[in-house]
């Protein structure tokens, strides 16, 4: 695959990401987790039971298991029994002019098949009178008639989530196949740059980008390797990036992708042997963006300004570590319909992103513009940001009122 020199569309580069990134492999990459453990994971194989869901036919009511020809003409009288708690097996079946008293989640008597709810009944001594007629095989919730055994419970590729633990514990899966998390460097491009805990020098950044980053890469699943700041000299640069390659399965660097004198980045990336693939895409902020494959790992060379880095990290690399963490589908970018309350104003020559909050409300999602400039040097202005509205290429206004598309952060 060739370079491509333009800017390339944001679709068009998010296609191409996505076609550069490949999953974790499933018998390589897994790993065994408890049971307790697995939140938030990603399965690494299907998941199936020997048993039967429900286990066994069962009463979904407490009331009476009976025959149903008994209590076709109502009212009529049956003598109990037995009484069947759920976790206690019948002792014995209903026979004609029979039932059992039962409680929700009993095993069903030999003999019976439909069960009265206590309120169409009247119990008295060993008598229990039928006072209205139900349907056949009401409340009985059947053997295998919500999944039948060896079938697939759970499919590989999905995060397991407080719904899919409870189905695992259900299943008595306690020990968990799941993907290793993938593992992430970053890098912080850039000779101006201290660390957060360095006295300041004039002219000097600090690099905000780096636990930022890293906190979105935890957010995600993976796990961050924080590689510090790396000045730029093409040496250095060098060896941290093949150093990056060697330790992740992805790499992230900040700074140096423009085309400054100082940006040495895609040359470097050649000389490693890594494909360059995208070197800008058109979008604001964010235009120099530089994706590469290497054999190791994918690379993604953001711009150094923090606001268009994390823009950057949430449309083009968030989907892509989705998808390297074996994630089957649902890579994103989240894209949801918002009322925006604002006019909102782009160039009209790059797909924009303006930051805000999204809310939502009764009536569906609300976008509120980020007061304050919108200067991608504005990091301050950042703060709270919860969604990015999207003003596509072509409209400079979108009006207060009017139905936008937002990526969500929520
Ligand atoms: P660059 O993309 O290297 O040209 O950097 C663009 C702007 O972002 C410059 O003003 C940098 O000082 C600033 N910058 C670069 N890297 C970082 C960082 N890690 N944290 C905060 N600001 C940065
Ligand atoms: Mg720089």
């Amino acid at each position: 695959m060739l370079m491509s020199h333009s800017m390339l569309p944001a679709a068009e580069a998010e296609q191409l990401i996505l076609s550069l990134t490949q999953p974790l492999d499933a018998r390589l990459a897994a790993e065994t987790v408890a049971l307790d453990s697995a939140f938030g994971r990603i399965l690494a194989t299907t998941v199936t039971s020997q048993l039967d869901f429900p286990h066994w036919d069962n009463s979904a009511m407490d009331g009476y298991a009976v025959r149903y020809e008994d209590v076709q003409q109502v009212p009529t009288a049956l003598r109990v029994v037995e009484e069947i708690p759920a976790g206690q097996p019948p002792q014995q079946p209903v026979t004609a002019g029979q039932a059992a008293r039962i409680f929700t989640g009993g095993m069903l008597p030999a003999g019976a098949d439909t069960i009265v709810m206590q309120e169409d009944t009247e119990r008295s001594g060993d008598q229990v009178k039928i006072l209205s007629a139900p349907q056949p095989q009401a409340f009985v919730r059947h053997r295998g008639a919500f999944y039948q055994a060896g079938d697939a419970l759970l499919p590989p590729g999905i995060v397991i989530n407080a719904p899919e633990l409870a189905v695992l514990a259900a299943a008595q899966c306690t020990q968990v196949s799941v993907y290793r998390r993938p593992r992430v460097a970053l890098l912080s491009t850039g000779n101006e740059l201290v660390s957060p805990d360095r006295p300041l020098q004039p002219g000097q950044i600090v690099d905000s980008n780096q636990v930022a980053l890293a906190a979105l890469v935890a957010q995600s699943g993976a796990i961050p390797l924080r590689m510090g700041i790396v000045p730029d000299r093409p040496e250095a640069l060098k060896a941290a990036i093949a150093s990056a390659f060697d330790q992740a399965d992805l790499v992230i660097s900040t700074g140096g992708v423009s085309v400054g004198d100082y940006d040495y980045v895609d040359r470097i990336l050649g000389e490693l042997g890594a494909q360059l693939h995208i070197r800008s895409v058109a979008v604001k902020p964010g235009k120099p963006l530089t994706v590469a494959a290497a054999a190791e790992a994918l690379y993604f060379g953001l711009p150094g300004n923090p606001v268009s880095a994390l823009v950057g990290f949430w449309r083009f690399v968030q989907p892509a570590l989705r998808k390297l963490s074996g994630q089957s589908d649902g890579w994103g970018p989240p894209m949801v319909t918002a009322i925006t309350e604002a006019d909102l104003k782009a160039g009209g020559r790059r797909e924009t992103y303006l930051w805000g909050q999204l809310h939502l409300s009764e009536s569906g999602y609300r976008f509120q513009l980020a007061a304050g400039s919108h200067s991608s040097g504005n990091l301050v202005n950042l703060r709270g940001t919860s969604g990015l509205a999207v003003v596509p290429i072509g409209s400079t206004t979108l009006a207060a009122g009017s139905s936008i598309r937002v990526l969500s952060l929520l």
